[in-house]
Order: C-alpha cells, then structure tokens, then sequence
C-alpha cells in the first residue's frame, strides 16, 4: 500500500469538496484529510476513494460516502478519549476517522467474513485502538458500556432499546432513521435514564441493519448457491 502524492493531492480536493459542501469542524477534516482512504478499497478502485461517493467493499455492503462519514463525525460532537460504540463496521473507515478524532472507538459488525478482514486490515495500517467486535449491533456491547456517543452506519427503524440503555446520561446517539427508500438522520441526546431530547438533520440513504449475525455458515450457503446457479 502506498500513499502517493496523486493521492494526497485527491484528498485535499475531497476535503475541500466537503468544506463547500458545509462540513466545518476542523478535526473531522483533519482526519479526511490524513487518512489515507483509498487503503479501504481494493486497490482496482484506487481512482474511486477520493470521490465524494458510496462504494460497495464485498459482502454486499458498502464504503458510505465521505460526506455522510463527515457529517455524522461532526454531528457525533467528539472529544477527547470519549467512548464510542459503531453499529456496522464494513470497511473500518468511519472508525479510523473517529479514531483519529482521538475517540476511543469500539466497532461491531454482524458479518463474519467483513469483520475477519477489517479486524486484521486496521492494526496493518496503524489502528491498533480500534476495538472491533463481531455481533448484532442491536445488542450493542453490555461488556463495554456505557458509551459516551453511539453511531449507527446503516439504516434503522427505531431507537434500539438495548443501545439506549448503553449510552451514558448526557451522551449522543446519532441514527439514520428510516426504511430502504431513505432515512433522516436523527441525533438523540439522553438526557435520563427515561428521557431524551431529538433533532433531525436532513434525509440520508443508507444499506439498511439486518437483525443477528451472519457467519462462515451463510457465506458457505450463499457460494454453494452461486455454483448451483
Ligand atoms: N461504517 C462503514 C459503512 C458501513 S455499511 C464504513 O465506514 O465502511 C453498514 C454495515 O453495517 C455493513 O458492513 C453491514 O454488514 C453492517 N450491519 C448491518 N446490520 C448490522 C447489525 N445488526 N449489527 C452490526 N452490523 C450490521
């Protein structure tokens, strides 16, 4: 893997891009503008990573786009070494920007195959204090709660009841809120064990969460189904 000066130059455009588009917290930038994003495709794709756009990362899922990671980054309103839990790994990428942000970030992903490749590929590229997890997000993480911000990276119905008995009192939990045709980006400030505050931030698109998990025995079916085709 090598960042060259091409690609450095295609990140200070993308973080431009991103400021004209209205993202104005500086760390969150900062860390768009350090973190080598085109590491987090294959490397067919390298001319893609610097473009403000999704991208699909295998198992069906999706690299979301740099503007979505940007403003829910901001939105998240980080500080130093709090503790935030992602729903939805994929490709490790949102959790690098946080993490760079200096938060300490725990990740979970429900699908073996992604979290296996995201949780040898971050300590690689020197994200050693990325605690990845495997498992349903809906159940968030009861071994390391509670959390001072929550992010969701795909799309929700509702406020998971087991997330928001994780989240600290006076902590953030930031939700796409919404079904397959778009979801509002909603952050949630719990301002009780019973109570929370909401604001709603404009209309986002999103893979929508998938209950339980997904392991080595789904993607043998899927392969098998593939050959049988
Ligand atoms: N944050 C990612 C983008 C995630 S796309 C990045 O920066 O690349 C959404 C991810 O959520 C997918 O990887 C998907 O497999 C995962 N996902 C879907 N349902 C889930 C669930 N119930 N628990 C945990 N992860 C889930």
């Amino acid at each position: 893997m090598k960042d060259s000066y091409r690609h450095k130059g295609l990140r200070a455009k993308l973080v431009k891009q991103l400021k004209d588009k209205g993202i104005k917290d500086i760390k969150v930038l900062a860390a768009i503008g350090a973190i080598p994003r085109h590491y987090f495709l294959d490397n067919a794709f390298d001319e893609w990573a610097y473009k403000d756009q999704a991208f699909p990362i295998g198992s069906g899922q999706t690299i979301s786009q740099p503007y979505t990671v940007a403003r829910q980054s901001e939105l998240l309103e980080i500080f130093d070494k709090c503790k935030v839990l992602e729903i939805g790994t994929g490709s490790g990428y949102q959790a690098a920007v946080l993490a760079t942000m200096n938060a300490k970030v725990y990740s979970i992903e429900r699908q073996k195959l992604l979290f296996d490749k995201t949780s040898s590929f971050l300590p690689k590229i020197g994200f050693n204090s990325i605690r990845t997890l495997y498992g349903d997000g809906y159940e968030g993480s009861p071994r390391f709660a509670p959390f001072d911000r929550i992010i969701a990276t795909a799309g929700i119905n509702e406020i998971p009841k087991k997330l928001f008995q994780q989240l600290k009192v006076g902590g953030i939990m930031l939700l796409p809120i919404g079904d397959q045709r778009g979801q509002v980006m909603t952050r949630i400030l719990k301002t009780s064990e019973t109570s929370y505050d909401k604001e709603t931030f404009g209309k986002f698109s999103f893979v929508p969460f998938l209950k339980g998990t997904s392991g080595m025995e789904n993607h043998k079916r899927k392969t098998e189904e593939k050959i049988l085709r």
